[in-house]
């Protein structure tokens, strides 16, 4: 309907004449539009394969991308408890496995995924450079970083030192295509006790010219940034009722930098939340409003993991004293409930439907068309008109959108995220070209 029969040639041409390397990692949320619907990615934090694929599991069933992550404990964790870790050799080993593990069941579950790595403190960056050495030889193989991305948590420094030293990692990230997730303000932190309801204090609720200024000083190099800013978030840690989340500052923050910016795009950051578990359905809504593109959720999918174990662990006590004899027989056998793949598999479940949850919080279920043998150059007429489009095309597809009047645009995806495919979201309402030209510098754009 909208690409004409001339646009067959210039499609051939496009193939041709737009293949550029992509970034590894897609910066995703509506981040001009106001529409809070959609476009915020669920990072789930993972320490083991177990958790992992019940992960990926959830991720498929509801047709979301994901982000898995691992902490610095939970990568240690990944590579075994039993192994030292004083020089943080396990935690960079499980970093690893945990990595190639996603990579190649990620594949058979056929959702997106972003491989992530969580807070690393000043005192942990033996372990960041443990993974950034990994990076940099599986891309030197492959042509992309191992994670898509990594997290640089120097909050507890001073700002200068914070941005000094995530302005050098950056630099040296930006050459492999890894995004970088900073922290400025505190996560939780030593204000137990305190009632700040209401308080825009320094610590806990970051400040929006602080915000700005990291993301100057990133800008510069690389617009695969995302920040984690305070807004009375906390790790679990605290008393309910102590600290209050005010995802509305978010807003400050946004409207600051468009301000210093020139204020064309109203929402020129892309914010992390931080310590999500436990979070209100209204404050998710607010945060994700307030251009929030990756949440994070530990606490409550840990929970969760015990709680289908707990169950079965319960409600079969009869058959787990020993090996045979149960409540049906003293010569009953009781192989089918103490083999791992049946009672951990209960915690699996459990997991998976929590984490389902978490992503329908933020919008983002039956969120992708996944084509398989999505051929180059093919029109998808219909994903124009859809009304809440989203897509995961693997590597090197095209779309044509109608941009305008009688006008055909051409968008070429060249690989991405972890196993050569990418993300691609559009909101309702008009299709907003700028937003990817802008944040997604890879893609080109033809018309
Ligand atoms: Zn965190």
């Amino acid at each position: 309907m909208f690409a004409s029969s001339s646009s067959t040639q210039e499609r051939n041409r496009t193939v041709r004449h737009s293949r550029k390397l992509a970034p590894s990692f897609i910066a995703l949320g509506n981040n001009t539009n106001t529409d809070a619907s959609m476009g915020t990615l669920q990072a789930i934090n993972v320490t083991s394969s177990s958790v992992a694929n019940a992960v990926l599991e959830a991720a498929r069933d509801i047709k979301a991308p994901i982000i898995l992550q691992v902490s610095q404990g939970g990568a240690a964790y990944f590579a075994g408890k039993g192994l030292a870790n004083d020089k943080q050799q396990a935690s960079i080993t499980g970093a690893v496995a945990a990595a190639h593990h996603i990579r190649t069941v990620a594949k058979a579950y056929g959702v997106p995924v972003v491989l992530h790595s969580d807070h690393c403190a000043k005192k942990l960056l033996p372990w960041f450079d443990g993974m950034l050495a990994a990076d940099a030889e599986y891309f030197a193989t492959h042509g992309e970083p191992l994670f898509s991305s990594h997290m640089l948590d120097l909050s507890e420094e001073p700002k200068a030192e914070n941005i000094a030293h995530c302005v050098t990692y950056f630099k040296e990230m930006a050459k492999y295509n890894i995004w970088l997730e900073m922290e400025i303000g505190i996560t939780g932190g030593e204000e137990d006790g305190v009632d700040n309801t209401g308080v825009d204090n320094n610590s806990l609720y970051t400040q929006p010219e602080d915000i700005y200024d990291v993301y100057s000083a990133l800008n510069a190099i690389s617009p695969n940034f995302s920040i984690a800013a305070a807004f009375g978030n906390v790790h679990g840690v605290y008393k309910p009722g102590n600290v209050r989340l005010h995802p509305e500052l978010l807003q400050k923050h946004q409207a600051y930098a468009a301000q210093q910016l020139g204020g064309k795009d109203k929402k020129p950051l892309f914010l992390v939340f931080h310590g999500g578990s436990g979070s209100t359905k209204e404050e998710i809504k607010t945060a994700v409003t307030n251009g929030v593109v990756k949440m994070n959720v530990d606490t409550d999918t840990q929970f969760a993991y015990l709680s289908g174990i707990r169950n079965f662990v319960q409600s079969k006590a009869g058959y787990l004293q020993s090996q045979v004899g149960n409540p049906e027989g003293p010569d009953k056998p009781n192989k089918k409930y103490y083999d791992p793949r049946v009672w951990v598999r209960e915690g699996e479940k459990t997991l998976s439907e929590r984490v389902k949850e978490a992503c329908t919080d933020l919008g983002n279920t039956s969120a992708l068309f996944i084509f398989p043998s999505f051929s180059n150059a093919m029109v998808i007429e219909d994903l124009f008109y859809q009304t809440a489009f989203k897509g995961c095309l693997p590597g090197g597809s095209e779309i044509w959108f109608k941009a305008g009047r009688n006008k055909a645009v051409c968008i070429t995806f060249y690989h991405v995220i972890t196993f050569g495919t990418l993300y691609f979201c559009r909101n309702s309402g008009s299709y907003d070209i700028k937003l990817k030209l802008k944040h997604c510098t890879t893609i080109q754009n033809h018309d």
